[in-house]
């Protein structure tokens, strides 16, 4: 079995107290591999590091800090198979997926380094004599504490946004599927960064994550996961003030109004319901459809919901792999059974698959409920697997009042040829990003982020670099 060190100060170390932690194949539930536990005393070493490395990387020309992440953008196209292979075989992507998933972060990356080169302060004109002016500057160590849903996605795009604007960091990925975490170590290694600038430490989210975020030295936490360990966050960085960018859950409506183009509907949002096993923030939560459309709209769902090829994720043919976890997949079927309870029906999926080799892993099969009503648990609650839950509105509702009414606000679509009337949903929905006859339509371009439970602040574009920099006032009197 091979086991994998943490990357902190440049160096590739073991933990003080020699503790591993296994990760499992969710496609076979064999373990694969074993990952140091870090510990306080690499919380130490590490936020020491990226302090010590601060003063270097914060002064460097913008130009060395976006040539070093095109340094590992160009490195990490260069390992797209390798790296794709370990997401499929740690997180259950299918092949093909994993590829795109990956380029993608790298041409976040890229956009990063770019983007940031074009990152400016402003200039106040308030006095005569007097040069008044903002200056942007890094915000210091950050600590950047990742989901397992797209692992190396959601590191690349918190890394990157850091590095770019001057700030070094040291990430907590999931311990769930930490292996890639590992090895895009190796990557920041041939890529030949100062040592500190970025620190790599595995270990369990409630020591190692709480003591990070709470560290008096950290200066930003950047964090991607569920509300509830967003909200611990904000209790425990608040032993010290820090900047908080926190990308947490979401239980995302989708409304069709009556002249809804449905094949196109039932195209997209087929794909973002069932793409890496429902295990994406964006994706579908809950549709509100329109009387005069939902039987067609479900019949139509339910049609790409077979198509789906569930399978071996290494295969490329299949479509949709297993969730991530034993216990992942138990919670999904807990809330399958709770809408089976509660009175929804079940008219697609529901089940895992019985037939080898996918009985050994943790499979939920495509699943479609209708008939779901507003109190309802899986109405109500982020279930992140691949079950769709309709619910049919009536014209005398308020579709707006009840899609607002949820403690997320992370996105929402709205699906009609009207563009008028679905921007106008646009205004009225509490939510971080809308979108109209589209859902979940991202690029490194687009800043992504919720309000309300799902989050504070922006990842991604101009905007996300913003939120790693922070404004000083500076001024000068001209005298003689
Ligand atoms: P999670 O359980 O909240 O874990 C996220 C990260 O936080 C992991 O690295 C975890 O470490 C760490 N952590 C756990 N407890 C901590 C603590 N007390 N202090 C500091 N760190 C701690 O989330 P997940 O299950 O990995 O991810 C799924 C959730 O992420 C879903 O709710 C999904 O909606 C959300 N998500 C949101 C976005 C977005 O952009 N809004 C994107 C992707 C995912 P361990 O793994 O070691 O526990």
């Amino acid at each position: 079995m091979d086991s994998y060190r943490m990357w902190i100060g440049g160096e590739w170390l073991e933990a003080e107290s020699r503790k591993t932690y296994p990760v499992f194949n969710p496609t076979t539930g064999e373990e694969i591999a074993r990952l140091a536990m870090g510990g306080l005393p690499e919380v130490e070493r590490a936020v020491q590091a990226a302090h010590r490395a601060f003063a270097g990387w914060s002064r460097a020309p913008q130009a060395e800090r976006s040539g070093a992440l095109n340094r590992i953008a160009a490195l990490m196209r260069e390992n797209v198979d390798e790296l794709a292979r370990i997401e499929t075989m740690e997180h259950g992507m299918p092949i093909e997926a994993a590829k795109k998933v990956i380029t993608f972060a790298s041409h976040a990356m890229e956009f990063n380094a770019a983007a940031a080169r074009s990152l400016r302060g402003e200039v106040i004109h308030a006095f005569p004599n007097t040069v008044t002016y903002l200056e942007r500057e890094p915000v210091g160590v950050c600590a950047l504490i990742t989901p397992w849903n797209v692992p190396l996605f959601m590191i690349c795009a918190k890394v990157s946004l850091a590095l770019a604007t001057g700030n070094t960091c040291v990430v907590k990925p999931p311990s769930i599927n930490s292996l890639i975490a590992v090895r895009f170590a190796e990557i920041l290694e041939k890529a030949v960064l100062p040592p500190g600038v970025v620190n790599v430490l595995t270990g369990p989210g409630g020591s190692v994550g709480d003591a990070l975020a709470s560290h008096p030295l950290v200066n930003l936490v950047g964090m991607t996961g569920s509300s509830e360990t967003g909200k611990r966050i904000i209790a425990s960085s608040s032993r010290s003030i820090k900047r908080l960018v926190l990308e947490l859950g979401g239980k995302n409506p989708v409304i069709l109004l009556e002249d809804a183009d449905l094949d196109h509907a039932a195209e997209v949002l087929a794909h973002h319901q069932f793409f890496n096993s429902g295990m994406t923030c964006g994706s579908p939560g809950r549709y509100y459809v329109h009387p005069a459309v939902h039987d067609a709209f479900v019949e139509k769902l339910v049609a790409r919901a077979r198509k789906v090829v569930v399978g071996d994720p290494a295969d490329p043919r299949t479509t949709m792999g297993p969730v991530v976890s034993a216990e992942h997949r138990d919670k999904v079927e807990a809330y399958i059974a709770s809408g089976i309870e509660q009175g929804a029906k079940l008219v697609c999926g529901g089940e895992r698959p019985t037939a080898p080799p996918l009985d050994r892993g943790w499979f939920v099969m495509p699943t479609v409920f209708i008939g779901v009503t507003q109190d309802m648990t899986i109405a109500r609650e982020e279930i992140f697997g691949p079950v769709a839950c309709v619910m049919k509105y009536s014209p005398s509702d308020d579709v707006v009042a009840l899609a607002n009414d949820n403690v997320y606000g992370l996105c929402a679509s709205v699906w009609t040829k009207n563009l008028a009337k679905g921007l106008k949903y646009g205004y009225e929905l509490r939510v971080g990003s809308f979108w109209v006859n589209q859902h979940n339509h991202l690029a490194p371009e687009i800043p992504w982020g919720g309000i309300k439970d799902s989050g504070i602040g922006k990842e991604a574009s101009i905007e996300g670099l913003k939120e790693f920099t922070q404004m000083k006032l500076m001024s000068y009197e001209l005298r003689g």
